[in-house]
């Protein structure tokens, strides 16, 4: 059974960005950002479209390189970063021609492992998804929240510990979109995971994290860290709680 508990000693932190910076042209896509993520913490990254989130994202990864500033996972600045995080984008880039089993076991087999073994590695990991009824349906089959889902999944199963996710509810309707976030804490809870969330929703950012960085729009730097000591586990009441509107209140003075 491939479930395992990603945290390790929650003190420490998994990723850490020094005055990240990174230029296009002349234009500063991402400023002087510098950034924490403590094992099994849950973080967002909020701000308007354009304001430089994927690029720092795409940093993280080791898709891009930063122009100055040090990126630093796992206690390790130096290494190769290719690899040491597991990426989900908005769009779930499932393959179409492979059931979703096989979408979901992908990066098992790129690592040489057989079929039949790859699918059972990952079978007992569709309960917690919710996906036990679609194990060998194929994408188009899906709605758009279970093909999220069975993305995560995917993500989840590359076994990295640290997730990033790049708007990965930007494309759902409004209530999917809420369904999924219930679903997303729980998941987390389950799998004490390591997660820096991109979004451009405010309320989405506070339901979901431990901590919330502002990132504003050109020059694309953090505005504001903010904690969100909100108990856990959430539901969605907490939505309607004085603290939390008061909170998306303060965050959204932010960009107006
Ligand atoms: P966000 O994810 O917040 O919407 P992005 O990181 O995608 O923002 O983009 C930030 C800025 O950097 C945008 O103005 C975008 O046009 C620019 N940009 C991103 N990638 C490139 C690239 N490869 N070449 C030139 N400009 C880019």
């Amino acid at each position: 059974m491939l479930v395992k508990h990603l945290q390790t000693n929650s003190s420490q932190n998994k990723l850490e960005l020094k005055k990240i910076n990174k230029r296009f042209d002349d234009t500063y896509a991402v400023h002087d950002v510098s950034i924490h993520v403590k094992n099994g913490e849950f973080v967002s990254i909020v701000g308007p479209s354009g304001c430089g989130k994927s690029t720092l994202l795409n940093m993280i990864a080791g898709l891009v390189e930063p122009d100055k500033g040090e990126i630093i996972i796992e206690g390790d600045a130096d290494g190769n970063r290719l690899g040491k995080s597991s990426y989900m984008y908005q769009k779930d880039l499932l393959l179409p021609w492979a059931k979703i089993i096989d979408n979901v076991s992908l990066s098992l087999r790129l690592k040489g492992m057989g079929r039949k073994e790859a699918r059972s590695s990952v079978k007992d990991l569709f309960e917690i998804f919710g996906l036990e009824a679609f194990m060998y349906k194929y994408p188009f089959q899906l709605s758009g929240g279970m093909r999220q889902r069975a993305a995560l999944m995917r993500t989840y199963v590359d076994g990295k510990s640290l997730l990033l996710l790049d708007e990965p509810f930007g494309g759902l309707d409004a209530i999917t979109k809420a369904k999924m976030q219930d679903w997303l804490l729980e998941v987390q809870r389950e799998l004490r995971a390591t997660i820096l969330f991109i979004t451009h929703d405010i309320e989405e950012a506070i339901y979901l994290s431990d901590r919330v960085y502002v990132m504003t729009d050109r020059p694309s730097e953090i505005k504001e860290e903010v904690v969100v000591d909100l108990p856990r586990p959430r539901n969605r009441h907490l939505k309607k709680d004085e603290r939390f509107t008061s909170m998306k209140e303060y965050l959204m003075e932010k960009f107006l």
